[in-house]
């Protein structure tokens, strides 16, 4: 069954239609990729899902809640941004506490879930240094984490590797399947790069003009003869 559910979805910025009538089905677990080029409406579908944009018609369900409906802090859905979006002044272990902190979870548990938060990214041993003392792969793997220990349902990420150079890129890629298939977290990921799509996803979504061109697995997709 559907664990993320999207149908009949139209999205629009005022009088412009950017995503007419969607459906797409995710499993729970699955790791997604939104590929197409820039303008294709990636981003759009992202923001939906994340609740941050309202439909103008159609649904949204993440775990048999009508997103919409459901409030902010009970929506279960984590988020990383291109930017990682990381708080300068803070060390690698306050960035990972920061939102456990806000859920006034006791002490201990903070120090807990945010030491294997941490070590889910191979980040152990970083948590005194600020962002700027850690490598771009670092970086991105910090934001990986703060998003993780907070449990969501689902974790979408906006290009997340688009900042990194090629050899980190490609390590990288490594590590996020890895972490998704260790955690079991529902993914969906923003690309316009192909090769990133078919190295990391389960099912690729190729959208074009805010339609979904295909769908299916990197190998229904670009299987050669
Ligand atoms: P992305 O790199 O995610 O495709 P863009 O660089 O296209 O994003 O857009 C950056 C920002 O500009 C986003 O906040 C987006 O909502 C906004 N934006 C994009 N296209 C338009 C547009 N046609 N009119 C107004 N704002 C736009
Ligand atoms: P992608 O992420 O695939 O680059 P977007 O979802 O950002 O595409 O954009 C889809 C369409 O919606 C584009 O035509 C873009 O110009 C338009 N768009 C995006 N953001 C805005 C905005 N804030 N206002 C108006 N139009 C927007």
């Amino acid at each position: 069954d559907a664990f993320v559910s999207l149908s009949d979805l139209t999205l629009s910025y005022g009088q412009t239609v950017a995503v007419p009538d969607l459906d797409l089905d995710i499993a729970e677990g699955e790791l997604i990729a939104l590929l197409g080029p820039s303008g294709c409406g990636k981003t759009t579908t992202m923001r939906a899902i994340a609740g941050l944009l309202t439909p103008t018609s159609g649904k949204i369900v993440i775990d048999g809640r009508d997103v919409t409906r459901t409030p902010a802090n009970q929506r279960g859905i984590g988020l990383v941004f291109q930017s990682y979006a990381l708080f300068p002044h803070l060390s690698a272990f306050e960035n990972v506490a920061f939102g456990l902190r806000l859920k006034k979870l006791p002490e201990r548990e903070i120090r807990a879930k945010t030491e294997a938060g941490l070590d889910t990214v191979g980040l152990a041993g970083f948590e005194k240094r600020k962002p700027a003392e850690l490598s771009g792969g670092q970086q991105q793997r910090l934001a990986l984490a703060r998003s993780l220990v907070m449990e969501p349902k689902v974790l979408l990420l906006d290009e997340p590797l688009s900042n990194l150079d090629a050899r980190l890129r490609l390590e990288m890629r490594t590590e996020l399947q890895r972490v998704q298939k260790d955690t079991g977290v529902t993914m969906v990921f923003v690309t316009h790069d192909q090769s990133e799509a078919l190295a990391l996803a389960d099912r690729i979504v190729l959208m074009k003009d805010g339609r979904i061109e295909q769908l299916g697995t990197p190998d229904e997709l670009y299987a050669r003869p």
